[in-house]
């Protein structure tokens, strides 16, 4: 049987509490299904990166974290992580836009991603962003360009492709030769400072070779790919004041053992930190993914073909990773966690057999109108959602101590309607 991933999740009386908010409760009071996340968690991760890279690293040579917000962009949590001072990281124009909206400036947020359009560049020129992450030399020419038209200069990180393996799957690896992200270090050697694009400013280094990295080898590997690259440009004369060394950091799914993040920062501290450089690190997955579940009900048992299926109210439009990836998420109840153990077939209501959360899973036995959770459900899930089979997209609720907020309300059809029924 799955076992709970938070301390802030605890049964009290037999029923499953995110902090002190009963979910059979909230069940009531908001409806099923629903994104429910503990911000004490949310806190405890910021606080467990800033102590495992401030236990190892110098003091005043801390790493920056930018939260990469495409793993849960919720505004209400970007204002709250901008509170606990860290900086943002996008991969899209909107992206920027909501952190703007959370209180963000320009000059906190970073941006990233291979294919920034005149437009959007356009736009981070005009709000001054810390820096703009290239993906290939026709964009470094485009920023140039563009700064050039505006009277701006553009400061630029080059993304290095550091061809080593990261990530927990393939869909999620960015950092072999063969995906599309970043440049290969003779390209950037190439043009690092090159003389005519007179708009750029070139800040340093950028990687992230993957999500859910599990090893500290990868990281290593890595590091010392972008170290050799800083030692060849400086000796070409070049200035790398900066170096962003991306994301990527694993959460536990079930029971595997979890990143040791105190391993991470000795190897930042051993390869990185003797640069000089300033250090930026991007955690996405880490800082959110643990705070999140998704409050379901069963709706029906179903017994077929020697099967057991549970039949829940909420669908692979809500959480796409099982479907995407073959992810695994854990599945708990939200009452009588001691009843009988039973194998089911956890699936959705939508049309298609890939609507499958889990297979032969054992949980305490179920049955219509339970709740139960899908655990792990605070990064990639509800910002990956869709409303395939007009499903209106899930409210989102952050629980703080002994109190909740619904930081998005539940979609209505009305909402949906409405941008097809008024052209
Ligand atoms: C997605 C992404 C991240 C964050 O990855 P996590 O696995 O969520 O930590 C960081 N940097 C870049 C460039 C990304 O695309």
């Amino acid at each position: 049987m799955d076992i709970l991933l938070s301390k802030h999740f605890e049964y009290l009386n037999n029923d499953l509490h995110v902090e002190n908010v009963s979910l059979t409760r909230l069940a009531k009071e908001i409806g099923t299904p629903a994104y429910i996340y503990s911000k004490a968690e949310i806190t405890d991760q910021v606080k467990a990166l800033q102590k495992a890279f401030g236990d190892v690293l110098p003091e005043g040579r801390q790493p920056r974290f930018f939260y990469a917000c495409k793993a849960n962009s919720n505004i209400n949590l970007l204002r709250y992580l901008n509170e606990m001072g860290v900086c943002l990281e996008t991969v899209a124009v909107g992206e920027m836009h909501r952190g703007l909206k959370a209180g963000f400036k320009g000059s906190d947020m970073l941006v990233t991603g291979v294919g920034k359009t005149h437009k959007e560049i356009r736009t981070y020129l005009e709000n001054n962003i810390y820096s703009l992450n290239v993906e290939s030399i026709p964009e470094l020419e485009r920023i140039n360009k563009i700064a050039g038209e505006m009277g701006k200069t553009a400061r630029v990180m080059m993304r290095l492709n550091p061809n080593v393996e990261g990530g927990a799957y393939d869909k999620i690896s960015t950092g072999r030769a063969h995906d599309k992200f970043g440049l290969s270090a003779p390209t950037i050697i190439d043009n690092y400072e090159r003389a005519d694009l007179k708009n750029i400013k070139f800040i340093g280094l950028s990687m992230h070779i993957g999500s859910q990295i599990e090893t500290t080898q990868s990281y290593l590997t890595g590091y010392q790919v972008i170290a050799h690259l800083v030692g060849q440009l400086r000796d070409k004369g070049h200035n790398v004041a900066t170096l962003d060394i991306g994301g990527g950091f694993g959460i536990q799914y079930k029971d595997e053992s979890l990143l040791d993040l105190k391993r991470v920062a000795e190897a930042v501290r051993d390869v990185i930190e003797p640069l000089g450089t300033e250090i930026i690190m991007e955690p996405g997955r880490y800082i959110a993914g643990n705070a999140g579940l998704l409050l379901t009900k069963v709706e029906y048992v179903k017994e077929e073909g020697g099967r057991q299926f549970l039949i829940l109210d909420t669908a692979m439009n809500d959480l796409i990773r099982p479907t995407l990836y073959d992810a695994y998420h854990a599945v708990v109840p939200v009452a009588n966690p001691h009843a009988e153990p039973t194998s089911y077939d956890i699936v959705g209501p939508i049309c298609e057999t890939g609507d499958t959360f889990a297979k032969g899973r054992v949980l305490p036995k179920m049955q219509e109108g339970d709740l139960c959770v899908i655990q792990s459900a605070g990064a990639y899930t509800a910002c990956m959602a869709s409303n395939y089979n007009t499903r209106p997209l899930l409210p989102e609720i952050m629980v703080d101590g002994e109190a909740y907020k619904i930081i998005r309300r539940r979609q209505t059809l009305d909402d949906l309607f409405e941008m097809e029924t008024t052209i």
